[in-house]
């Protein structure tokens, strides 16, 4: 059975006091009322090695944003994945449309990102999905296709176990424009597809596929009902305790 999951992505939001208040704030709300899916936030670097003694990780997954494309080195800035996992942090999420677009991270890059964090036994959340003008001109499978092809295609079926996927179409990301459930359902059975092709029936069956673009405690719900929609990668409304909480009740 493959796990139902809500991760938040922080992105470049709270500085280290305001979010070791989010992460207690969650880790006590959620201790007290246990959600019925795998639960994972994802904070900026510097957070980790402060949040993650403060989550039960019964209850509270950890993960970075990003990583590195290195394993260590003279890379002024860059955090490794094995720094990463050193902070006692579990996920991360890679491929994110914010890294492709803004600093340019190639399906390349990114396969050796998802290497050095698979080696360091990290779980990927990997993130793909199309701009509007692809999702206008019809080719919104063609383009998932690809990112998947791209950067996951050269995976042994057990490192293709550790990877969690996002489907988030580029156009609902903090755009308040969420994809319909019917729009998401179609792109994540067609996602299980391709990778049933690839990896195999067994590994399309349980491999999660989070939806991601402006999932609220209000769509939430209608979401997951649907089959091939096993949670969702929360930006904005990972940053209120009870907004990320409306979220995860989703599943109740
Ligand atoms: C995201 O960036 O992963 C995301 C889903 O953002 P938002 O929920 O704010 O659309």
């Amino acid at each position: 059975m493959r796990k139902k999951i809500v991760a938040g992505n922080w992105k470049m939001n709270k500085n280290l006091q305001e979010g070791i208040e989010l992460a207690k704030e969650l880790n006590t709300v959620l201790s007290a009322d246990r959600p019925n899916c795998d639960v994972v936030i994802c904070t900026p670097f510097i957070h980790l090695a402060s949040v993650a003694p403060l989550l039960d990780a019964s209850v509270i997954g950890l993960g970075a944003e990003n990583c590195a494309d290195k394993a260590s080195g003279a890379y002024t800035g860059e955090v490794s994945a094995e720094m990463v996992k050193s902070t006692g942090a579990q996920y991360v999420i890679l491929g994110h449309s914010e890294r492709r677009s803004y600093y340019h991270e190639t399906p390349e890059i990114l396969k050796e990102k998802i290497k050095l964090a698979l080696a360091n036994n990290l779980k990927v959340i990997f993130c793909i999905g199309e701009v509007l003008e692809e999702r206008e001109a019809g080719k919104q499978n063609e383009v998932v296709k690809g990112q998947l092809e791209g950067s996951l295609f050269d995976l042994s079926a057990e490192q293709f176990s550790q990877i969690i996927l996002a489907y988030e179409p580029v156009w609902a990301i903090g755009t308040g424009k969420t994809a319909t459930a019917e729009q998401a359902e179609e792109m994540h059975a067609y996602i299980r597809g391709v990778i049933a092709e690839k990896f195999g029936a067994d590994a399309a069956e349980n491999v999660s596929i989070l939806y991601g673009g402006s999932c609220k405690p209000s769509n939430a719900k209608e979401l997951f009902a649907k089959p091939d929609v096993d949670g969702g990668l929360i930006g904005g409304a990972a940053l209120k305790a009870a907004d990320f909480k409306g979220i995860i009740d989703a599943w109740k």
